[in-house]
């Protein structure tokens, strides 16, 4: 592995390895079928829905920056999640999710409990009893920082106890990206992503990535993936290591941006609550500050009342009323009636979301633009309570 800074390792994937043309940027493979160069003499390549040489790319560098032994890129994120769990979870065997866990994971989760294909437990694993919930589970599944109340889960002492009990561990690091957590380096056996979000980072590629800490383990995944047809495509394989070049960047910028949002929104009579794992009162802030580098550019935070978000919403600038995250653009989202809609009341409520809360994926853009564009917003909050 190259001794480079992972920022230079991110900007330097792949550049300068066409043995054709010297080509600087690696060039996309659209071809789906690669000729044998002889009779029973396959090449690295055959057909591209089992390998293409632009996914492997993606594929290296991502893995490369988690700290893996290789990785898979699929055609989503939750197609990711779909290889790990089928690969790892052993039939009628038990899988411990968080309660709070990405409801798109969630409900592939239940329906193959429905259909008997394993045991779903749900738990949480974010306080000090995080360890003992592992219990009889063959697989344990986290998410750190949680959606939306960014609740931490301490992934060092949860994977020993794991690993104790004779289970593997799956860590879903789309929230954090390898720029500010790296999970595998606390004992994680595999990671997915949505590279929808902060490794693409622009928001305009749907894919996913599985990187595993063994390369049994990562030639277990990618027969999984190439039998279901879970691979991604060899243009959006391109696309996303052109946003993965510039991660370490725009992370550090939307953190930046992300710090003067929870300064303003702590300091604002209109904010009931704020829930960031930087902010000292956090309860989990010192375990962030040890298993993170920086804190992340999602901020959650409550009004009071749907009337407050109304307002706030109604008017902003800076901010597109939209779902998902990890775009150069600030998003902001209504926890209860977008991400989490379909949940029900009383299950929202015990997941801690209220119907005043709102979720920022905080962008790159001026931070100054921001704070106003926002201080705004909760003064019309202020006036609408
Ligand atoms: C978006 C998301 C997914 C699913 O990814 P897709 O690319 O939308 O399929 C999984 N986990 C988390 C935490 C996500 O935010």
């Amino acid at each position: 592995m190259s001794t480079n800074h992972p920022r230079t390792r991110a900007v330097r994937a792949g550049i300068n390895t066409d043995p054709a043309h010297g080509a600087v940027v690696p060039p996309v493979f659209m071809s789906t079928t690669y000729a044998f160069s002889g009779f029973d003499q396959p090449g690295a390549y055959d057909y591209s829905r089992a390998g293409n040489p632009t996914r492997s790319v993606l594929a290296d560098a991502i893995a490369d920056l988690e700290g893996g032994a290789g990785g898979v890129v699929t055609a989503s994120g939750m197609a990711a999640v779909t290889a790990a769990v089928l690969a790892l979870v052993p039939a009628g065997g038990t899988l411990v999710a968080p309660f709070d866990a990405y409801g798109g994971s969630w409900r592939l989760f239940d329906a193959l409990e429905r259909t008997g294909r394993l045991r779903l437990r749900l738990a949480d694993f974010t306080g000090p009893d995080g360890p003992a919930s592992v219990g009889d589970a063959d697989v344990v599944w986290l998410e750190t920082p949680s959606n939306p109340l960014l609740r931490i889960t301490d992934l060092a002492a949860v994977s020993a106890a794991a690993h104790a009990a004779g289970a593997r561990v799956v860590v879903d690091n789309t929230f954090a990206s390898p720029a500010v957590q790296r999970p595998l380096e606390f004992g994680a056996d595999v990671v997915v992503h949505s590279a929808t979000k902060y490794l693409n980072g622009h928001s305009d590629v749907v894919a996913g990535v599985v990187v595993a800490a063994s390369g049994e383990l990562v030639d277990e995944l990618a027969w999984w993936a190439n039998t279901l047809g879970l691979t991604g495509g060899a243009f959006d394989s391109y696309l996303a290591l052109r946003g993965l070049r510039t991660l370490h960047l725009r992370m550090a910028a939307a953190q930046r941006n992300a710090s003067a949002i929870v300064e303003l929104l702590a300091g604002h009579p209109a904010v009931a609550a704020v829930h960031y794992p930087g902010l000292p009162t956090h309860p989990q802030h010192e375990l962030a500050a040890r298993q993170m580098d920086g804190f992340g550019a999602i901020v959650t935070f409550d009004v009071g009342s749907e009337a407050a978000v109304r307002a706030l919403v109604e008017g902003l600038d800076c901010f597109c009323l939209a779902e998902s995250l990890g775009g150069v653009e600030s998003l902001v989202s209504h926890s209860a009636t977008m991400t989490h809609a379909s949940m029900p009341p009383e299950v929202r409520a015990a997941a801690g979301i209220t119907d005043g809360m709102l979720r920022l994926s905080v962008g790159v853009e001026d931070a100054d633009d921001l704070v106003a564009d926002l201080r705004a917003g909760l003064d019309r909050a202020a006036a609408a309570d």
